[in-house]
């Protein structure tokens, strides 16, 4: 039996499905990366094809035959197909479900591959003289008679050559039954011109940058590109880009988050007179088809994206930008746990193209990849336009009286600054009033009662919320248990907007954080008040640290640094560093110099005296060095199967039956640890456990998962649990 069709079908199993091809399809159409329409249980389903085999494992008598093929050219090209080929391998996730995260939805429900557009021609009986002849005095239908028969058929600019009103000459001419309609393929874009606005003239460094990755161009070449906030990467990335485009080339690029960088796409736009392709997860189904039509077709120059542009379809690829790359939004948390900027890495190398990392706070393993010249460091040590890098001072709260979560020298350093004219910008990455609702008789704490955690009061709507399982209450008045007055305890932004109002009454303030923007615009209406300086004082959470340009904050201030600086994951200290740099880095961005202010009840905590002293690579460095030491990434590989399940045991006899089952494959150069209960065990009322592998390189545990997950699959235990792979966790849980 030959020209069995693998086909990737979007469904949660692990493997490929077989198929014969379907009648009277040429052999030759069926190209690997075509869609088809398969029998799928009782269902009629989208399936990509992988690859055709020439034999089944399944019986030829329960081998059924695809229904029909859906296009006539593959939806990738062969090096995309190749690359969800290798993610799928690589995460160990369903390959149908890999493939169905590079389609845009309408793609995956069967939806034309190109733009249709309508064509019309003269049908087969008017043109065999079948039909009754039109009366002569319908002089304009036998215009469009006459038209059409000359030709092979005529779209709607054509029709419109002839009458204003072919439209409805066409209907009359359908009616009778002269004229077919069809719907064809859009012929070929013609390329874009792109004309490109003037930016402002480069540094020497900016210079040096742009020409190694400009001079890069034609092969694989990895650059980090590690320049401190305000020194001016992203003009950098114009620039090499626009080599691109001149070469008639596309260049990808990978942003965070799209709604939190309206200003990066706006500086995209301002700067190529061309389309750009921009592709992110809240787009409606169609905007999203067409961008990815764009990207496909080569007409969008450039395409910008969140995280799944990494699979965006290039016509011309030369360049790949990931932009803030240490962000962990590029790491997908659930279902297909894949890392984008890890896969720009991949792809540039299988397209042959330059990739560069950009960053203020690189990863570890970006630097890491330098250090052992894996890739080419490109640095920008200095701001832009004569901005100094703004100064970081620890302000030790067990020193200083503080109202309300803010101590004395802070509300002076405030002060001066809005006195002086700056904008000030606060950080607190808690949002709501306060954490947690607290009985000062009892020592009650309202709980969350599905997850091992407390309720974070929320004033305005008086209400209590759980941020890990989104439970909603009513704020009681009395506690529960001894009917004394419960009080809010800490800090959220929520009341540190309160305190501040209180501080400083005739200063105008903006909060932002999820609560405060949630409606669509709000954000850029709030970034819009604060950069035409009609907001003095803004408080906020993340949002505020996400590549944001305030040319007027003259102070930030780290409400509580403390949160970070005990966390048990490996990640913690890493992921606090970046967050003190990054929010740091909105002082002082032009003329006016910046001051930074951190508070803390830490202050000899390693981590704090290192980037006061030496800045975001002395962190990096001594960070590292920890890291290989306690051999974790990136001097190790690790994966993390995740279980959960309503009662406590069972995840855990679920990942003490998978521990077995690894150690009875005895895999050499792969360590087994665990099960362990997570350190929230109980969210939205599932309890949680893993099991953590860790090996040197990644092919010890590709070994072992080509024969453990198959094993895993099939143990009764299993099907109790909710059961997750994660290779190169971001978070242990
Ligand atoms: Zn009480
Ligand atoms: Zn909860």
């Amino acid at each position: 039996m030959s020209n069995v069709l693998a086909i990737a079908i979007d469904a949660p199993l692990r493997r490929l499905f077989d198929y014969r091809a379907p009648t009277q399809v040429d052999p030759d159409a069926l190209r690997p990366g075509v869609r088809l329409w398969v029998p799928f249980g009782r269902r009629r389903v989208v399936g990509v094809l992988v690859e055709t085999r020439d034999h089944s494992e399944l019986p030829d008598s329960k081998l059924k035959a695809a229904h029909a093929l859906i296009d006539d050219e593959p939806v990738f090209d062969p090096l995309l197909l190749d690359l969800l080929k290798w993610s799928a391998d690589y995460y160990r996730h369903p390959p149908g479900e890999v493939i169905a995260a590079a389609l845009p939805a309408p793609l995956r429900a069967g939806a034309a591959l190109h733009e249709t557009s309508e064509r019309w021609t003269l049908s087969a009986a008017a043109r065999t003289g079948q039909l009754p002849s039109l009366p002569a005095r319908a002089n304009r239908l036998l215009e469009v008679a006459d038209f059409l028969r000359a030709r092979d058929g005529a779209d709607a600019a054509e029709l419109g050559g002839i009458s204003n009103r072919w439209r409805d000459h066409v209907r009359e001419l359908e009616k009778r039954g002269w004229v077919t309609r069809l719907r064809v393929n859009d012929p070929p874009p013609p390329r874009a011109e792109v004309r490109t606005a003037q930016g402002l003239d480069p540094t020497p460094e900016q210079r040096h940058a742009i020409d190694a990755i400009v001079g890069a161009h034609g092969g694989f070449a990895p650059f980090l590109l590690h320049g401190v906030t305000g020194s001016g990467k992203t003009e950098v990335y114009l620039r090499a880009i626009e080599a691109v485009v001149a070469r008639g080339e596309q260049a990808l690029v990978l942003v965070p988050e799209i709604a939190l960088t309206p200003q990066l796409v706006a500086r995209f736009a301002a700067r190529f007179d061309a389309p750009l392709a921009v592709l992110h997860s809240s787009l409606a189904d169609q905007e999203r088809l067409r961008a990815w039509r764009a990207a496909r077709s080569g007409t969008a120059p450039v395409v910008i994206g969140t995280r799944s542009a990494i699979f965006a379809p290039l016509s011309r690829p030369g360049l790949i930008v990931v932009d803030e790359e240490h962000d962990s939004s590029y790491k997908q948390q659930e279902g297909f746990r894949y890392s984008a900027r890890d896969l720009a890495l991949v792809r540039a190398q299988r397209l042959g193209v330059p990739v560069v990392l950009g960053s203020a706070t690189p990863s570890l393993e970006s630097l890491e990849r330098v250090r052992s010249g894996k890739a080419t460091l490109l640095e920008l040590p200095n701001r832009t336009a004569g901005a100094s890098q703004p100064a970081l001072h620890l302000i030790d709260l067990r020193k200083h009286a503080e109202t309300q979560g803010i101590a004395t020298p802070t509300v002076l350093a405030v002060k001066r600054h809005l006195d002086a004219g700056g904008q000030v910008l606060l950080y607190l990455n808690r949002r709501g009033y306060a954490p947690s609702l607290f009985c000062p008789s009892c020592g009650w704490v309202a709980p969350c009662p599905r997850c091992d955690a407390r309720l974070t009061v929320h004033q305005r709507e008086h209400r209590l919320h759980c941020h890990h399982c989104g439970t909603e209450q009513r704020v009681p008045e009395h506690c529960p248990n001894c009917s004394e007055v419960v009080k809010p305890v800490g800090q959220g932004t929520e009341r540190m907007e309160e305190t501040l109002a209180r501080l400083f009454p005739d200063v105008p303030l903006e909060r932002i954080d999820r609560d405060a923007v949630r409606r669509r615009g709000a954000l850029e209406e709030a970034l819009d008040r604060v950069t035409r300086g009609e907001v003095r004082l803004l408080v906020g959470t993340q949002m505020l640290t996400k590549g944001h340009h305030f040319p007027d904050v003259s102070l930030v201030v780290v409400l509580n640094a403390d949160q970070g600086l005990f966390g048990t994951d490996f990640r913690a200290s890493e992921r606090l560093a970046q967050t003190i740099v990054q929010v740091a880095g909105r002082a002082g961005r032009a003329e006016r110099p910046g001051e930074v202010l951190i508070q803390t009840e830490y202050p000899e905590h390693p981590l704090l005296a290192q980037l006061v002293a030496g800045g975001y690579d002395a962190f990096a460095s001594a960070a590292l060095e920890e890291r290989r030491q306690a051999r974790w990434p990136p001097f190790a590989r690790v994966a993390v199967l995740r279980a959960e399940a309503a009662r406590r045991e069972t995840p855990l006899e679920f990942l003490e039956r998978a521990r077995e089952i690894a150690e009875s494959l005895a895999t050499s150069g792969v360590e087994v640890l665990g099960p362990a209960a997570a350190p929230m065990e109980r969210r939205a009322g599932h309890y949680r456990a893993q099991l953590l592998l860790h090996a040197a390189t990644h092919s010890p545990l590709q070994r072992l998962f080509s024969r453990w997950l198959p094993a895993i699959e099939e143990l009764p235990e299993a099907r109790k649990v909710r059961w997750s792979l994660d290779v190169d966790p971001l978070e242990l849980f």
